[in-house]
């Protein structure tokens, strides 16, 4: 099976780290942040994801501003210390003895702007929620990313997956993202310059998506917008289940749908410990109040053993393991 590690950046090691090795990142780094950067130790991460399973992070950080996105990055490298980017939590399943990383998430409010330029583009910031993306669209009249609305990322986690609903891809309405690199440079490309695919962008394994210049389709009547989206929404409801989940767990396979197949293998409903498949949509594993991220990959063994018995396809996890490998695990 070929699956991605994913780590996006990161200087992975293959050996436990060192404690005195965070406790000096920690002591060299904290007291050159910002007040306005949220850095703690061991932050528990379940909440802060859609599946509500896992540990916590060694460290996490909420920087205020890019520079304050640097001193971390560069100061992590020079320690060989993993580094992690959290969006929203909605496409990852976090191990239950969490992440020995330093987890950057883009909470701060800095990160979370839409701004319609002059030349009809609009920034959009690596923090800003799917959904409020769409939500100022519609004020500012712009058409074309209503497709992203029901997505519970944010931009930068729909900038690393490509996340894609209803016929279209986030990089369809991108021009430009920038991001920084692991050495603490910052840098602008251009579409035509990037490497996207299915649920996949080359250049945010190595790098950090900062935000994108996105290019609507048309400026429209705001009723216009609003009128698509409440379709896209009522499609959503009626097919998606509404417990916590980390959305479609496996990629589709050439030719069918990942759901159709667990479906017809008879899986729907079946369950290890509080992680259920989706009795709505075959393809969403969900927690039925006490899952843990052992009874997730549980579960998912089940079901890739059983498609595999069943229709001999390899099923492919599209739903990331946090600073892990699937590899490792199935
Ligand atoms: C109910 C439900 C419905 C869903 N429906 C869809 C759907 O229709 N289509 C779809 O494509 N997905 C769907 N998803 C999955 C998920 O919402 C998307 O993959 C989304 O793009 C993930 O964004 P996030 O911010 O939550 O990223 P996270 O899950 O937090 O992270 C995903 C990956 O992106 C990386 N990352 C996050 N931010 C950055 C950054 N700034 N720079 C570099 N890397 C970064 C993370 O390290 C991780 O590798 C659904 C999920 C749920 C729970």
């Amino acid at each position: 099976m070929k699956v991605r590690p994913e780590f996006s950046i990161m200087t992975t090691r293959a050996q436990p780290i060192d404690e005195t090795l965070w406790q000096e990142f920690v002591a060299s780094v904290r007291p050159r942040l910002a007040a306005g950067t949220k850095f703690t130790e061991r932050e528990s991460l379940a909440s802060k994801t859609t599946m509500r399973v896992g540990g916590p992070a060694r460290v996490y950080a909420e920087p205020a501003s890019s520079e304050e996105l640097r001193q971390l990055i560069v100061e992590a490298k020079r320690l060989a210390l993993p580094v992690l980017l959290l969006g929203r939590g909605s496409n990852l399943v976090i191990p239950d003895s969490g992440v020995d990383g330093l987890v950057i998430n883009f909470g701060h409010a800095n990160w979370q702007k839409f701004e319609p330029q002059a030349d009809g583009r609009a920034w959009a910031g690596a923090g800003l929620r799917l959904k409020n993306l769409c939500g100022l669209a519609i004020k500012a009249g712009l058409k074309g990313f209503e497709f992203l609305e029901g997505i519970p990322g944010n931009v930068g986690g729909a900038l690393r997956m490509n996340a894609g609903a209803m016929g279209g891809w986030m990089f369809d309405v991108v021009d430009e993202v920038h991001l920084m690199t692991m050495d603490g440079d910052v840098r602008a490309l251009k579409k035509s310059e990037m490497h996207v695919a299915y649920r996949h962008c080359e250049e945010l394994h190595h790098a950090i998506a900062l935000g994108a210049f996105l290019k609507p389709a048309a400026t429209v009547e705001s009723s216009e917008i609003r009128q698509q989206i409440d379709t896209y929404q009522k499609k959503r409801v009626e097919s998606q289940p509404r417990e916590p989940s980390a959305g479609c767990i496996f990629k589709n396979p050439t030719g069918t749908s990942a759901g159709r197949v667990i479906d017809e293998a008879g899986l729907k409903g079946e369950r290890v410990g509080d992680a259920e498949v989706s009795t709505v949509h075959a393809n969403f594993i969900v927690n039925r109040g006490h899952a843990t991220s052992a009874d997730i990959i549980g579960l998912v063994r089940k079901i890739r053993a059983q498609v595999k018995s069943a229709k001999g396809i390899d099923l492919e996890p599209e739903v990331l393991l946090y600073g892990q490998d699937w590899r490792d695990v199935l």
